[in-house]
């Protein structure tokens, strides 16, 4: 049945591109005789970080498809498309533009996905004299309230702690008050590399083909931000519930029996075309970022194929994790600690990002691969993020911030809430340790167990002075030397101290020398590393 759009809505409900979910609480009480929706593309969002192409495709695509279908259902939206002219430049300027030609009695919209974003929206309400009332967000299983009491009190914050709350408080993979299969935590199970022979035929992901609108979405994106990173020509993510509930099955049926075995693995086919991006992972962040699907149901479904004994329980514990562990947590550690968390620096690094990852071009094969493959697709599993780009950016001494605005801008499944604690807390240890209870830090050994890259690079992973020392392998030392009085007082890195102490003076020094000089080239942004 479809409604006459009123002039004047009674409630114009606010709902951003990561808020695509008809069931939220900000359609509460929705009466589509009196009530109205406001969506708007503004060109802030793609620009205020450099976004890869494919990242600003998919949250206009997945939009444009949300818009149509609150239409079918009868629902007057006012929708703003940055192919409209005038375009409004921000999200707090369309609001105020349509808010007061519309003049709505109020705004409504659920919890925001990023601070900034929350801020603008608040300021441009004041402005316009209206209340804007935000409603919790229902999408997340731990509410920002129920975090802050988890983190109130407690000296430490561990995702394990957490995790194991959110176990027994959701009855997910319990056998009554007790973890099925007698642990919390199968981690050790789940650390394999393919060793030297090729992972085979792994299952590709369902590809969803672009339709008429998707379409129209990409050549604007094409026109309109050309001269932003990243390719889209290989475009096919979902962008509709229907299409992320077929990528749930999809993963479910064919690559989560192998998940937690190869989660850490990575693999270049040597072609150069970076052949398996995906390997065993499930590629529904995005999806679950956008709320266009529900993870209550991707636990559900993971937990099912366990059950139904179609999935090992160190695969599906693994999985679940990721979800109701890590992905719960940092948004938990995000909104408890922003706005101050962005602007920490715990290891004081002040070096700037080098170019090449904009464009990918170095001699290092593991950051080719990873960067290359980012490039092409907006994609790069875990271990590529936390211990390849992530991990030589850490020792390299990148500002936190600078390596926050890369994450952001480059991967389809960025939004801030995730992206921020991952990379200045997990990855770049900027927060002091608030996230992780110690830097991820390694040499090349690490990267040439868990890959094939270094078998096809110039460089040796086991050397970290002369021509053909691993980058990787240097910096890993210069950075347990810059930091020595720090970390000393982590218990955790108690092993990566003594191996450091065996280093006689002479080869501490030509290791600092070489980091040194190497630091020099690739910081500096006209010279390629
Ligand atoms: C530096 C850095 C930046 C990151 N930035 C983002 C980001 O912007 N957006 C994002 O969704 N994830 C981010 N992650 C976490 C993780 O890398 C991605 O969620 C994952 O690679 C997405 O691919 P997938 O869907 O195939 O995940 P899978 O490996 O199949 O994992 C399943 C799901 O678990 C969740 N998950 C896994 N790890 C994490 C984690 N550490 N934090 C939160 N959720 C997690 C995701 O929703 C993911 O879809 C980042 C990690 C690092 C180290
Ligand atoms: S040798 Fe070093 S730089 Fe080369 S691929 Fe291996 S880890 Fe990366």
């Amino acid at each position: 049945m479809k409604f006459p759009p009123q002039s004047r809505p009674r409630h114009l409900v606010l709902v951003l591109g990561d808020q695509l979910e008809a069931k939220s609480a900000a359609f509460d009480g929705f009466d589509p005789v009196l009530d109205a929706v406001w969506m708007a593309e503004v060109a802030e969002e793609s620009t205020h970080v450099w976004s890869h192409k494919t990242r600003i495709a998919l949250f206009l695509a997945a939009m444009r498809h949300f818009r149509d279908g609150l239409r079918e259902r009868g629902l007057a939206v006012h929708y703003a498309a940055l192919d409209d002219t005038p375009a409004a430049g921000t999200l707090a300027e369309e609001l105020l533009s349509t808010a007061s030609r519309l003049t709505p009695q109020k705004l409504i919209a659920v919890q925001l996905g990023e601070w900034r974003v929350e801020q603008s929206l608040l300021a441009a309400a004041r402005q316009l004299g209206l209340e804007l009332e935000i409603r919790p967000d229902r999408h997340f299983l731990s509410s920002r309230e129920e975090f802050s009491a988890h983190a109130k009190g407690r000296k430490q914050l561990r995702m394990e702690f957490f995790y194991r709350e959110m176990r027994r408080k959701h009855a997910v993979l319990m056998d009554g008050d007790q973890p099925v299969g007698g642990a919390w935590n199968f981690d050790a199970d789940n650390r394999e590399s393919f060793g030297k022979s090729s992972p085979g035929d792994v299952p590709q992901p369902i590809r969803f083909r672009p339709d008429k609108i998707t379409r129209e979405v990409l050549e604007l994106v094409a026109k309109r931000f050309a001269r932003h990173p990243g390719s889209q020509a290989h475009f096919d993510w979902p962008v509709t519930p229907e299409q992320a509930q077929a990528a749930l099955h999809d993963f479910i049926e064919h690559r989560l029996p192998n998940f937690g075995k190869y989660e850490d693995a990575m693999w270049s086919s040597g072609d150069g075309l970076f052949g398996q991006p995906y390997l065993f992972h499930s590629r529904l962040s995005a999806a679950m970022n956008l709320k266009l699907l529900d993870p209550r149901e991707v636990i559900a479904a993971a937990e099912e194929a366990y059950r139904k004994g179609r999935a090992p329980l160190a695969s599906v514990e693994g999985f679940i994790r990721q979800i109701l562990g890590w992905r719960e947590f940092v948004r938990g550690i995000y909104w408890h600690f922003m706005p101050g968390y962005r602007e920490l620096n715990g290891m004081n690094a002040q070096e700037s990002l080098p170019n090449f990852y904009w464009t990918g071009k170095t001699q290092m094969n593991c950051l080719r691969q990873a960067i290359g493959q980012t490039l092409e697709f907006g994609y790069a599993h875990h271990i590529q993020r936390l211990m390849v780009t992530g991990l030589f950016s850490l020792l390299l001494g990148v500002k936190p911030q600078a390596v926050h605005e890369w994450y952001l801008a480059m991967y389809v499944d960025a939004v801030e809430w995730v992206e921020l604690p991952n990379t200045l807390g997990m990855s770049q240890h900027g927060d002091g340790g608030l996230m992780a209870s110690k830097p991820y830090v390694a040499s090349g050994k690490y990267i040439e167990r868990m890959s094939n890259y270094c078998s096809g690079c110039r460089f040796d992973p086991a050397k970290s002075t002369g021509d053909d020392a691993c980058p990787f392998t240097t910096l890993y030392w210069d950075f347990l030397l810059r930091h020595e009085k720090f970390l000393a007082k982590n218990q955790r890195m108690a092993m990566q101290l003594k191996n450091l102490a065996r280093l006689d003076t002479p080869k501490r020094k030509a290791i600092q020398q070489q980091a040194t000089q190497f630091r020099a080239v690739c910081c500096h942004p006209t010279v390629a590393a």
